[in-house]
């Protein structure tokens, strides 16, 4: 059974609130949380949910004043076989991408990028295509930075995704014909207002090429948004079957399903497959009885949370643990409050120092960045710090919270659970890619120990005097950062871990 949490009851209801202070414990002590969302956690940025949007429909009424389409419609594939409904799809969606780069990330897409930040983050999954998750720095599957460029089968750098852009993304235009996509600029946007296509610009350049050659002109393709329709398979398709087959199997232990009405069916069965994996790491109910102590450890794990304004269906009985009935943005930000309290060394923050200048002349350095404890270790040091990699490895428990939740029931047999035809359903239809991405395999990052090496492993060296302000100049102890011939630095180090980072080529600031 679904248990509901009236978030705007909480603050006179004891239990209710005690309830969401457990549950923002548990997102604090999880390690591979799956998040997946939909339009609800973009309304309060100013994007409308489109799909049954008046405001953006009567602007393009005002263009087509005979053409009835609504919503489904609009994004139908279907509605390329009409050139009138083409010519409205075209001009909507030009509307539509000017009220999306108006708007700014939420609370809610900021939340998630905070999971990312302290690896706590397993993957994104969004069904919106406003883009917004990129603009907080996850990086999307539709990014340029995550391009195959390899002779790989994949399209993608699958390992570099952190948010799936389930239906595309709207930032993106792709040509019918030969697939190149590029970014969407003014001038597309300018054109698609029209009703039309622009050009693809790579088939037109063959063309021309040809023709300078006296040879045959080709086909030139047209643009469109690069986004999914329904009906319409994903033109990452295989690639997303893989992301989502790789975390399945690295057993996330918290699935959190937020703004969106559970209603597409490919989605559903997305939810639906990480919802059963997530309560595979739930306790068992035999063994959380018998020790107290065993319970603790891990009764925060394998819970589905679902954070809309309306109910889940009853089609979700035991497969959603907990609804939360509320905006999306108060949930995230009440999480965050409660993390902070209880896990404060989550947040500590660490100083970065960079040193400027060339590195053969010594040059000075300054506190570039602040660093805050991604891993919530309370200083149990080198052991842990082994385990840095970017996956999620399991810590051991530092300290242990009485999460009183009822723990979640079995999800409904697979049997049960209908098939789909779409691209979500790649998971289970190519088994030879399930080992493409291995469970262990570690995100490319690097740590501390790693940027000691680069630079000759002497940051740890003797202790220096602690920066005690952002803007912390060390210019006149250039002599205390001893720069060897190697480049590497030496500096004096207090018990607080300042880790130096030589940035050689950076233009010498004078301070
Ligand atoms: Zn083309």
């Amino acid at each position: 059974m679904t248990v509901t949490l009236d978030f705007d009851a909480s603050a006179s209801d004891a239990p209710t609130r005690r309830s969401l202070s457990n549950l923002s414990l548990a997102v604090a002590k999880c390690k591979k949380i799956i998040v997946v969302t939909g339009a609800g956690i973009s309304c309060s940025c100013g994007i409308p949910d489109f799909r049954s949007s008046d405001g953006l429909y009567a602007l393009v009424k005002q263009q087509y004043p005979d053409v009835v389409l609504k919503g489904r419609d609009l994004f139908d594939a279907s509605l390329f076989r009409d050139p009138t409904s083409t010519a409205v799809f075209y001009t909507f969606i030009s509307q539509l991408k000017k009220s999306i780069d108006s708007a700014s990330p939420s609370p809610t897409h900021r939340f998630i990028k905070t999971l990312d930040s302290k690896r706590k983050l397993l993957r994104s999954y969004t069904q919106n295509i406003d883009g917004l998750e990129e603009r907080t720095g996850l990086v999307g599957t539709s990014s340029q930075e995550v391009k195959s460029t390899g002779k790989s089968k994949s399209k993608i750098k699958t390992k570099d995704v952190r948010n799936v852009q389930l239906h595309g993304d709207i930032h993106r235009v792709r040509c019918t014909f030969c697939s190149a996509d590029f970014s969407c600029t003014q001038e597309h946007i300018d054109i698609f207002l029209s009703g039309q296509p622009p050009n693809c610009p790579e088939c037109s350049a063959r063309s021309t090429a040809r023709v300078a050659r006296s040879a045959r002109a080709l086909k030139v393709g047209t643009l469109r948004p690069a986004i999914v329709l329904y009906d319409e398979p994903h033109p990452l398709g295989d690639d997303i079957g893989t992301i989502q087959t790789a975390d399945i199997a690295r057993k996330p232990d918290m699935l959190i399903i937020m703004g969106t009405s559970l209603k597409v069916h490919g989605f559903k069965k997305l939810v639906k497959d990480f919802a059963r994996r997530v309560h595979e790491s739930a306790p068992s109910p035999s063994s959380s009885g018998r020790s107290p102590l065993k319970k603790n450890a891990k009764s925060f794990a394998g819970k589905v949370i679902f954070v809309n304004k309306t109910a889940p269906g009853s089609e979700w009985d035991g497969i959603i643990d907990y609804h939360v009935a509320g905006e999306t943005d108060r949930w995230c930000e009440k999480v965050i409050e409660d993390w902070k309290k209880a896990r404060p060394s989550d947040w500590e923050v660490q100083k970065t120092l960079v040193a400027t200048g060339e590195s053969a002349t010594g040059g000075s350095f300054h506190v570039a960045k602040e660093i805050t404890n991604t891993l919530g270790t309370k200083g149990k040091g080198a052991k842990r710090k082994n385990d840095r990699k970017r996956e999620n490895v399991p810590l051991p428990e530092d300290d242990v919270f009485d999460i009183t939740l009822p723990l979640p029931e079995a999800p409904p047999s697979p049997s049960k659970r209908p098939r789909s035809r779409c691209h979500y359903s790649d998971v289970e239809s190519s088994p030879s890619k399930k080992s493409r991405e291995g469970a262990t395999a570690p995100r490319e990052s690097v740590h501390f120990e790693e940027r000691g090496l680069l630079f000759g492993n002497t940051t740890n060296a003797k202790p220096r005097p602690a920066p005690m302000e952002d803007d912390f100049d060390l210019g006149e102890n250039v002599t205390a950062a001893k720069v060897t011939k190697k480049g590497t630095t030496r500096t004096r180090n207090t018990k607080m871990q300042v880790e130096v980072v030589l940035e050689p080529k950076r233009k010498r600031t004078t301070a």
